[in-house]
């Protein structure tokens, strides 16, 4: 059994079970027995069941909320900016399935006897795994397009926050989801490695550690596998940007959910000109945030979830000071409010010998460093292992699209920050070891198809040579083709 406690008050909320390899196996069959019907239910059915179980997590959106909170001890308003989004993709979803999953012509661009088109059909059972900085947004929410689209999905949220993803899987099964269709297993790594054995396909948040195993188990499993890992973003902001809306954002950017989101500004360049005047606002601006956990919204930042996490932020902090970095505000647990605060804390004098500039540092910390030209600032982004997002902060949309489409990342903000992830028809997803595969947009649904392309003679039309065996008459036509097309390309260069 796993103990639930509330990280910032240590109080027991919960125990559940681990799931082991035979418990995965039984529910894997369910799941496929399961499948069957929920399959061949059709579209507009799925999408009804499902728009009544969005209706049903608005009405319990209350009791939500407060569960978020105490399993993450993350603020109210974080809480519900996680669900917002959650709701809003889910919308997102419904809408576009009919147009999503219908056939797709597709128009021989030569060979015009034929009629063409793409059929897709769900591919079985789904294995979801999720971390703990957004428990429903990153477990259930991934859930949605795959059942959508027809699957059975097992979800295996972290050991940390299960939680909320049972009270997720009991009000969609009141709200009309079948028994067996989508069912949360609680455990830990074990379940999840054993979840990567008995399913059709994977989706995996979490540590690029963990993300290369569940990636070997795919690759000898032969199953597709999206990969939804870590991330460094930077902020790049130069001399002609808008410095307190600049600021605004890296602050919220910073320690929205307590900087324990993987596309958190993790580090700022900024041109040096304009540093000082940045680092002020930056600096008035963290010194505002109200720190605590109340009923309501009258916080800013809550707990760290994770205590490991809390001690990978001191480390890098350590690391930054004794290379000579300098802490202008915060550096340390929050006083009075227990173990699980770390202050908002914002970082001068930094460099890329720091591991604070270079690995996930998961936590309330925004380290400020000035560069000499927005090059300088590229080239400082991209070195890094990770490319999840990024956001550059420029008057001039030009440059400012100019050095975006230079950041190598999955996605990038101009003069915003994060945003990206909150246009669900916006792909989402990492480049290099941030990740593999995509989440939302149409790809975020169809990804859990199987296209069957299908190519069906235009019969009637015109009856042609058939190849086998082959007459002098179809080479003749062939050869003259080929010859028409070399002179056509020879045509073409010139
Ligand atoms: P983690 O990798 O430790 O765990 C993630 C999940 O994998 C948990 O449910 C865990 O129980 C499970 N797991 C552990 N070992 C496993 C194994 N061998 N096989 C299968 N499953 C296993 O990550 P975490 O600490 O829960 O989450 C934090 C990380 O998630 C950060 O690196 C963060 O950047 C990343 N993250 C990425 C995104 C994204 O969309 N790119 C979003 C949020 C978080």
């Amino acid at each position: 059994m796993i103990e639930v406690r509330a990280p910032h008050t240590g109080e027991r909320l919960g125990e559940v079970p681990v799931r082991d390899a035979e418990a995965v196996g039984d529910a894997a069959r369910a799941a496929r027995t399961a499948f069957a019907a929920w399959s061949e239910r059709g579209v507009p059915a799925r999408v009804r069941v499902m728009g009544d179980v969005l209706g049903a997590l608005i009405r319990h959106r209350e009791s939500l909320l407060d569960q978020l909170v105490a399993e993450t001890g993350k603020v109210r308003g974080d809480a519900l900016i996680e669900l917002t989004m959650l709701f809003d993709a889910m919308r997102y979803f419904i809408d576009r399935t009919e147009a999503l999953l219908a056939d797709e012509e597709v128009v021989p661009h030569l060979v015009k006897t034929k009629r063409a088109w793409i059929s897709r059909r769900p591919r079985g059972v789904v294995g979801i795994i999720s971390p703990w900085n957004f428990p429903l947004e990153l477990g259930f929410g991934e859930a949605v397009p795959a059942l959508l689209a027809g699957n059975a999905v097992l979800l295996k949220p972290s050991e940390l926050t299960p939680l909320s993803s049972l009270e997720v899987e009991r009000i969609a099964r009141e709200a009309g989801l079948p028994a067996g269709v989508f069912q949360v297993l609680t455990g830990d790594g074990s379940t999840g490695a054993a979840l990567c054995e008995v399913v059709d396909q994977l989706t995996f948040t979490g540590s690029v550690a963990v993300g290369r195993q569940v990636a070997q188990v795919a690759a000898r499993r032969l199953i597709p596998c999206t990969l939804e890992l870590g991330g460094k973003d930077p902020m790049i902001v130069l001399r002609d940007a808008d410095l307190e809306r600049a600021a605004a954002a890296a602050v919220w950017g910073a320690f929205f959910n307590s900087g324990q989101m993987c596309m958190s500004v993790e580090r700022v360049y900024v041109e040096a000109v304009v540093h000082d005047a940045f680092v002020e606002r930056v600096v008035a601006r963290t010194r505002a945030l109200r720190q605590g956990i109340d009923g309501a919204y009258e916080r800013d930042v809550g707990a760290m979830t994770r205590q490991a996490q809390l001690e990978v932020v001191e480390a890098h902090l350590r690391d930054a000071v004794e290379r000579g970095a300098r802490v202008v505000v915060g550096g340390q647990r929050a006083p009075g409010l227990g173990e699980s605060f770390y202050e908002p804390t914002v970082v001068v004098d930094v460099d890329h010998s720091m591991a604070l500039m270079r690995e996930e540092t998961f936590g309330p910390v925004l380290p400020v460093m000035a560069v000499s030209s927005a090059q300088e600032a590229v080239a400082l982004a991209n070195d890094s292992t990770y490319g999840l997002n990024a956001s550059v902060w420029s008057r001039d949309r030009a440059l400012a699209r100019r050095v975006a489409r230079a950041v190598h990342s999955g996605s990038v903000c101009i003069n915003d920050v994060v945003i990206s992830y909150g246009l669900p028809e916006l792909p989402f997803g990492g480049d290099k070891d941030s990740g593999i595969g995509r989440r939302h947009g149409p790809g975020g649904l169809r990804k859990y198809t199987v296209e069957q392309s299908v190519a069906e003679d235009r019969l009637g039309l015109r009856s042609e040579p058939h190849w086998y065996p082959y007459s002098k008459r179809t080479m003749r036509l062939v050869a003259r083709a080929t010859a028409l097309f070399g002179g056509l390309e020879r045509l073409l260069r010139r």
